[in-house]
């Protein structure tokens, strides 16, 4: 059962040959064997997951359940979910119990799906291997030495030991496809505005977009039917009219046309992972998709613009942390602003810190004009490349990360080789674009994952492309060995 898909889960709840309390008691159980290992979650809360769970036995009983009620679903930690804990990595939270839920929680719960708990993150999403959390490293399922990736590594490695069905992610710069890619997971970052980011708590809201991270586009699509939507309360929330992500699912796929970025193929690119990718397109090849190169000429600005404009967003919505309206307070200070700053200097992390003096700096009245502004011009460029690509393809394929999963600890005192392990995936987060990554094979006994960059609003294409890639490979269906 724990290898199975989110469909077939759903057929044996419908079927009753497993209850929602059962399923769910599964997943808790490997959580208890397997979490210490790993340290994929940051709160677990069995009393409050299994009372959900008869609620959706109940609801399956009654015959009103939907496809994901009485699925357990692992949360990333930077979405509120009311009466939880919900930390988003730092300190600052360590303590902080959601008041509310944000809309995303609210979609899955009214979806009857069980919240199996929060999973770990870089603090505040700022990370690109879970090595920024306050609450210590995750470990890869496909090798305890390394990184899952991040910022959403806990969830990625929730999924991939199969401690969890499936998760939710948020992906600023590349935090869903990323770790989808070092754990051999399929993660989607929709179109900017296609899921709520009420109650998601914020990092750079130009470009934080949440989505799902599972083990197939099949899956994938499941989880987007309840994530997606409208929600009035974010007010770059997109009306548009309910879509079922699953309609493209069986489309064939004779006749594609698949641009492959001649940047993205270029130096920094691991010859494991060029070799996997490559495969994969072939593959695709196979299936009656035709390849034509295209020009992506702005890709290595992408890593600077984003290291300006997402810190500037971050250091401005961070301020909200000043130890008085909630989260953690120094314990000890003279005055109203050595509160602060005692609070702040405690609360947050390094990286954290980095990036709020970058935002503060780069928005400072002197260096506005030449660093922040300069770099929502060429955001503009950037976004521009996809809208001149777009018109000789109908998607984009790449690699999803430079190279496979990397050892704990090999970057965390280099910030800029850190930052490039999302060389391939931060200018879709400037363009507001969806991508997708799928796992396509693997290098020296590690993950590869395949990009896929569609247009505006194609996430249902996309994932029928992913879709039928997977009926016709295994790729997705792998599992960790040692990890019983
Ligand atoms: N790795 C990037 C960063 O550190 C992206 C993180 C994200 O997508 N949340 O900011």
């Amino acid at each position: 059962m724990i290898d199975s898909s989110l469909k077939q889960m759903a057929a044996a709840l419908a079927s009753k040959r497993i209850s929602s309390v059962e399923l769910t008691q599964l997943f808790l159980d490997r959580i208890d064997r397997l979490n210490p290992r790993i340290n994929a979650f940051i709160t677990v809360d069995p009393e409050r997951s299994l009372t959900q769970a008869k609620a959706a036995d109940v609801r399956i009983a009654r015959g009103d359940a939907g496809p994901l009620t009485g699925i357990p679903i692992a949360h990333k930690d930077i979405f509120c979910a009311k009466g939880w804990r919900t930390t988003c990595g730092s300190r600052m939270l360590d303590n902080f119990i959601a008041p509310y839920d944000a809309h995303v929680i609210s979609q899955f719960d009214q979806a009857g799906a069980v919240n199996l708990g929060k999973t770990n993150m870089d603090e505040f999403a700022m990370g690109s291997s879970n090595e920024t959390s306050y609450f210590g490293v995750v470990r890869n399922p496909w090798d305890l030495a390394r990184v899952p990736g991040g910022s959403s590594g806990g969830s990625a490695a929730a999924v991939a030991a199969r401690m969890a069905p499936a998760a939710t992610g948020t992906d600023t710069g590349g935090s869903m496809r990323q770790p989808a890619s070092l754990c051999g997971l399929s993660g989607l970052k929709p179109t900017y505005g296609i899921c709520s980011r009420y109650g998601m708590i914020a990092f750079a809201s130009s470009l934080d977009q949440a989505g799902p991270m599972a083990k197939s586009a099949e899956d994938l699509a499941w989880m987007m039917n309840v994530m997606a939507g409208f929600d009035a309360r974010d007010s770059t929330s997109l009306e548009r009219a309910k879509e079922d992500y699953t309609r493209d699912l069986d489309r064939p796929l004779a006749g594609l046309k698949i641009g492959l970025p001649k940047e993205y193929f270029a130096d920094g690119l691991s010859d494991g992972v060029a070799r996997v990718v490559q495969e994969a397109i072939d593959q695709y090849r196979k299936l009656g998709a035709h390849t034509v190169e295209i020009s992506l000429p702005n890709t290595r600005l992408s890593i600077p613009v984003y290291y300006v404009l997402a810190p500037a967003e971050a250091s401005s919505n961070l301020s909200r942390y000043d130890g008085v309206r909630y989260g953690y307070r120094a314990p000890e200070y003279s005055d109203l602003a050595d509160m602060y700053c005692k609070t702040r200097a405690q609360g947050f992390g390094a990286e954290v810190k980095r990036r709020i003096l970058i935002g503060t700096y780069v928005l400072s009245a002197g260096y506005y004009d030449a660093y922040y502004l300069q770099a929502q011009k060429i955001r503009r460029l950037i976004a521009q490349d996809f809208v001149e690509a777009f018109k000789k393809c109908d998607v984009i394929m790449g690699p999803a990360a430079p190279g496979t999963a990397f050892k704990i600890g090999e970057k965390a005192h280099d910030p800029v080789a850190m930052y490039l392990e999302d060389l391939y995936t931060i200018a879709v987060n400037l363009a507001g674009l969806p991508g997708m990554s799928i796992p396509a094979g693997f290098s020296d006994g590690l993950p590869v994952g395949l990009q896929i960059i569609g247009n505006y609003f194609s996430e249902a294409r996309m994932l029928g492309i992913g879709h039928q890639y997977q009926q016709v490979t295994d790729w997705h269906t792998r599992m960790p060995e040692g990890i019983a």
